[in-house]
């Protein structure tokens, strides 16, 4: 199983678009500014868009139920998966690979620890 470190973690929440991640789910963001918002999966009856996406920072924010968070955030709420989950989605997703797991296999060829153990006599 993919173990994510902060850094897997880091990439996946600047180099995958939230924006990008939330059109795919169907939403149609509305230009406000500097920011992008959609009506708020997260509450009911959310009739102007009250969530706002900022392409700058990566994150969302809802004015209406105050959700906000990630792109991680977001997959764990509108999945309903666990925060390791999210990340494994997000990564297959992005094609962001996993430090240590995802390695193309070299051959065996030098293996053999070779240490030198010279006594230098201390
Ligand atoms: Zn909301």
């Amino acid at each position: 199983m993919a173990r994510f470190t902060d850094e897997t973690i880091n990439r996946i929440k600047t180099e995958i678009s939230l924006l990008r991640l939330v059109e795919s789910q169907g939403h149609q963001p509305k230009r406000q500014g500097k920011d992008w918002a959609i009506r708020c999966p997260f509450h009911e009856g959310d009739d102007t868009p009250s969530l706002v996406i900022s392409p700058k920072t990566n994150l969302f924010h809802c004015f209406g139920c105050d959700a906000a968070g990630s792109v991680i955030d977001w997959v764990m709420r509108t999945r309903g998966v666990s925060f390791r989950f999210a990340c494994e989605l997000l990564q297959n997703d992005a094609g962001l690979v996993a430090e240590g797991s995802a390695q193309p296999v070299k051959k065996n060829t030098t293996t053999k620890l070779s240490i030198p153990r010279q006594s230098r006599g201390l």
